[in-house]
């Protein structure tokens, strides 16, 4: 197997908003290397595997995590989406009500979930063209009409445009109809400060390998005390199991490196403003040459989505047509723009050095100035 052993975009820059978040610090890679063995976190189970001492699992999971996603009580997942499916499938197992209300701009794999669970899904539109927003209202709307709805969800921010809704708005809203709400937080928890107390919502959940610094897959899952028992209930035959986790969750590698990117995470997001900056400095450098930021403006997460009328008609006549873009941004050791797309792109500055975002941005100016010249 050709090119197995080695990564040939380890040494770009790389603005895949998928990838910004998950590098790994140095003490996770350090993790990496100790604890790769398959389940090697399982030395000294007691039978349930947050409540291992050695390694540090039960500190983390009963201490550390809670009080950092705002919560009363907290879990390690596989993903964020295995976070929603557990808390979708738990909460409609001992209810009538089977409809999910989510936003518009809600990750597949939140819509997938949901399908899973068996829940009916309706959705709360956005704005469209250009900004995408939710509207809080929108919420209050569809719950009005129904009495089937058993769980809310909102995305925040979505993975298409970098939008943070009014999630105080909504869990508003949701609280005064009885619906409980679950914050999809998986671009923002270890990229930003986020407190689910503080937003009023009832359930969050943050992916390990976009936001945390972690190999992959793994995520966080934290609710109120209140929702503890429909989603974490024990096994009638196991009982030191919990059946929406199938008994354990990340049971090897992939915990020990959110573990040991915890104190770099909790450190990072307190430059969160600083990621803000260099996303709106991003943006205005890169409509000053014709891209246009669509979503919030002015923006307010490093994930950005722009349209490029200008990319889109040079790939029209450029040699090897839409792919152009790519080879001309691999040529510059940038990475991160799929294959082929040049008129709707995403990408992200999270992390970024500040002469990192130049070259970024001068390249862009070059590659477009280049083939207009030549045009
Ligand atoms: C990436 C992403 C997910 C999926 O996260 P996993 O941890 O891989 O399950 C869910 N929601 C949003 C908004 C995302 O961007």
């Amino acid at each position: 197997m050709n090119g197995f052993y080695e990564r040939t975009t380890k040494d770009s820059i790389n603005i895949d908003p998928l990838q910004t978040g998950g590098k790994l610090s140095e003490e996770a890679r350090r993790a990496l290397m100790e604890w790769g063995d398959g389940y090697s976190v399982c030395d000294f189970c007691p039978g349930t595997l947050d409540k291992i001492k050695t390694p540090p699992i039960y500190e983390f999971v009963y201490e550390e995590l809670p009080r950092f996603l705002g919560s009363d009580v907290a879990r390690v997942t596989n993903g964020a989406r295995e976070g929603k499916f557990a808390i979708m499938h738990g909460i409609a197992a001992g209810c009538e009500k089977k409809t999910i209300v989510m936003d518009a701009n809600a990750h597949y794999s939140s819509y997938v979930a949901a399908e899973r669970a068996g829940l009916n899904i309706i959705l709360v539109p956005n704005s469209g063209y250009p900004e995408y927003r939710i509207d809080p209202e929108g919420y209050s709307e569809i719950i009005d009409t129904r009495d089937d709805v058993v769980l809310a969800l909102i995305t925040y921010p979505d993975g298409n445009y970098g939008n943070l809704p009014d999630v105080r708005k909504i869990a508003k809203i949701c609280r005064k109809k009885g619906v409980p709400l679950l914050l999809n937080a998986a671009y923002a928890i270890g990229r930003m400060p986020v407190k689910m107390r503080e937003l009023k919502a009832d359930f969050i959940v943050g992916s390990g390998h976009k936001s945390m610094a972690s190999a992959g897959p793994v995520g966080v899952m934290g609710m109120r005390e209140e929702f503890a028992e429909p989603i974490l209930r024990k096994s009638k035959k196991y009982p030191a199991k919990e059946v929406e986790l199938i008994g354990c969750t990340a049971r090897g590698v992939t915990i020990m490196t959110l573990i040991a990117s915890f104190p770099y995470v909790q450190e990072r997001i307190k430059r969160w403003g600083e990621e803000v900056e260099k996303a709106r400095y991003f943006s205005k450098r890169m409509e000053d040459f014709g891209m246009l930021q669509l979503g919030e403006k002015p923006h307010n997460h490093d994930l950005m989505f722009f349209e490029s009328e200008i990319l889109y008609n040079i790939s029209k006549k450029a040699k090897g047509g839409r792919f152009f873009l790519y080879r001309e941004l691999k040529k510059r050791k940038i990475h991160g723009i799929k294959p082929g797309l040049t008129r709707y792109f995403k990408l992200s500055t999270y992390g970024l050095k500040e002469e990192e975002v130049e070259y970024v941005i001068n390249s862009f100016e070059e590659i477009v100035s280049q083939y207009t010249e030549t045009a």
